[in-house]
């Protein structure tokens, strides 16, 4: 299993990121879009809807909500999922190695780190990419971890086995490639009996 890496996604897959991120909405969007999880049916939060028929628009993300959401305090008050030491632990010890990509802005880079050693979360490499590009970048990865499906699509398309942790905004039926999960445990048990079959 040597060189065999998995394609971690941090935001709603490593850290519980939704909640922050609807706070900052509703503290700053102009007209204080209340969203509730489960009103965030799409990944772009300003096609999401809240119960009032308010929404931010593209604009208002792109210059306020996250730029803010961006800032180390914000950042630093993410809570990791439940356990994701563990599971991210097990998969280290089952010989994968962790690969965190994600699309955040550049100014949360340092927050990120400072993130990830606040909570001590296992990996081996952290990759900052334009929104889209993981399946174009990191070809050569044994399975990725998402929430994004848009993204997920892309490297099943390429053969790579995609696990998708389910949120409002991912419900994708049935594809190839694809297995829409859950919660970790899912994760882990599939990808260690993949481990255990190859050495059979
Ligand atoms: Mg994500």
């Amino acid at each position: 299993m040597g060189g065999t890496y998995l394609v971690v996604d941090i935001d709603n897959v490593v850290a519980r990121t939704d909640e922050v991120m609807r706070d900052v909405i509703k503290n700053r969007s102009k007209e204080g879009v209340n969203l509730r999880y489960e009103d965030v049916k799409h990944f772009n939060y300003w096609e999401c809807v809240d119960t009032e028929g308010r929404r931010i628009t593209k604009d208002e993300w792109t210059s306020t909500i996250h730029p803010v959401f961006s800032e180390q305090a914000n950042i630093l008050r993410i809570e990791p999922y439940c356990e994701i030491q563990g599971f991210l632990c097990e998969l280290i010890d089952a010989d994968y190695q962790i690969h965190l990509v994600t699309s955040r802005l550049e100014q949360a880079r340092v927050p990120t780190i400072l993130w990830l050693d606040r909570h001590k979360i296992p990996h081996n490499a952290l990759h900052f990419v334009k929104h889209g590009t993981k399946h174009i970048v990191f070809r050569t990865c044994v399975a990725i971890i998402e929430d994004d499906l848009d993204q997920a699509r892309k490297f099943a398309e390429q053969g790579i086995q995609s696990y998708l942790l389910a949120h409002p905004w991912n419900d994708c039926g049935v594809a190839d490639n694809i297995m829409r999960v859950r919660d970790w445990h899912e994760i882990v048990d599939d990808l260690t009996c993949r481990v255990s079959d190859t050495r059979i």
